[in-house]
């Protein structure tokens, strides 16, 4: 999603309307996938305060996930806004970390928000606050019925932990 600033650049008080739709192919991050049902859409404004310009955007949608326990397909709202300082880049000018540069009198967006999505999903999406979970021997969806596993069954990784408290206790 491209905007034009030409007309907010050097105009203290002029304002560009952001009402669009930005679409993203599946995103994975930290070993989960979110696919988006659809568009995701993007409201909102750049302002020009006469000392910068920031963007403030509303960005809202419907994915779908994977619930964070049994892997099932979980449905989840979007919903995040965006508050950033924008600055045309200029030859030789200080580099500020808070500010994102653009260059000529465009800039494009579809980077900002997938950044802003990702700092705002929880990783925490649950099928249902009950969920059960995988078994951890097996590996079946203890929400479709129970196996036959013994449930004493300690994960190795907790296991090498007990071991460690067990050894400096002695
Ligand atoms: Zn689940
Ligand atoms: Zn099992």
């Amino acid at each position: 999603m491209k905007v034009d600033l030409s007309s907010v650049i050097k105009v203290t008080g002029a304002e560009v309307k952001l009402s669009s739709t930005v679409g993203f192919g599946d995103a994975e991050f930290l070993g989960e996938t979110y696919r988006f049902i659809e568009p995701l859409k993007v409201e909102g404004r750049v302002y020009n305060n006469g000392q910068s310009l920031t963007l403030e955007a509303n960005v809202s949608g419907r994915m779908v996930t994977e619930c964070a326990r049994c892997l099932d397909e979980v449905e989840a709202d979007v919903e995040f806004s965006v508050h950033e300082l924008l600055s045309q880049r200029e030859e030789g000018a200080d580099e500020d970390e808070d500010i994102i540069l653009f260059d000529g009198y465009e800039i494009e967006l579809d980077d900002i928000i997938a950044d802003h999505f990702l700092m705002n999903i929880s990783g925490r999406y649950l099928c249902s606050d009950d969920c059960k979970g995988l078994c951890p021997v097996c590996g079946q969806n203890l929400n479709h019925g129970e196996c036959d596993c013994d449930n004493e069954y300690i994960d190795p990784r907790w296991q090498a932990l007990a071991d460690i408290m067990n050894q400096t206790k002695e």
